[in-house]
């Protein structure tokens, strides 16, 4: 390739990235598709089962990269707690801790340090583990919420007429 055309190319790109992202995000998905219509593995699929490997291989090993992992940053820890339980209890909704904001951020609540997120509306009241329903919130904000499920923003009935 000369240089011209190398240049060319680099011009190009850069005018189309976010076309060409689309594309391939696209072609990705339709190859994996394919694969799974074929019944073989996915990339994903794969990297699931070396982590599988890994962990009957030595389950503590693996259980301290992970918390370690999810410690150097807390929307990781956040979004796989309520994953996973989203996911027991059948909510709709999956998170990813890449989508969420950076924290800390005030409170929605009480305006404090948040250093965690709150679901607006309760999974037990049908509110699903989606980014829309999450506010920053803090940590005597989200036990107080807790323990009075019904309350929202502003503190709870029970505690606005007492
Ligand atoms: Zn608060």
């Amino acid at each position: 390739m000369s240089a011209d055309s190398r240049e060319y190319h680099r011009q190009y790109y850069a005018a189309h990235i976010d076309h060409l992202r689309v594309q391939k995000a696209a072609c990705q998905a339709a190859r994996r598709q394919r694969l799974r219509d074929a019944g073989l593995p996915t990339r994903s699929d794969r990297d699931r089962e070396r982590g599988r490997a890994a962990y009957r291989a030595d389950p503590e090993r693996v259980k301290k990269a992970v918390a370690e992992w999810q410690r150097a940053d807390r929307r990781r820890k956040f979004a796989s707690t309520a994953n996973v339980k989203a996911k027991k209890l059948g909510i709709p909704g999956r998170l990813d801790w890449r989508e969420l904001p950076e924290l800390p951020r005030p409170c929605h609540y009480c305006g404090t340090e948040a250093q965690g997120f709150d679901h607006v509306i309760p999974f037990v009241a049908g509110g699903p583990n989606t980014i829309e329903n999450l506010v920053p919130c803090c940590l005597p904000c989200n036990e107080r919420k807790n323990r009075f499920p019904s309350k929202g923003p502003g503190g709870s009935v029970i505690e606005q007429i007492s």
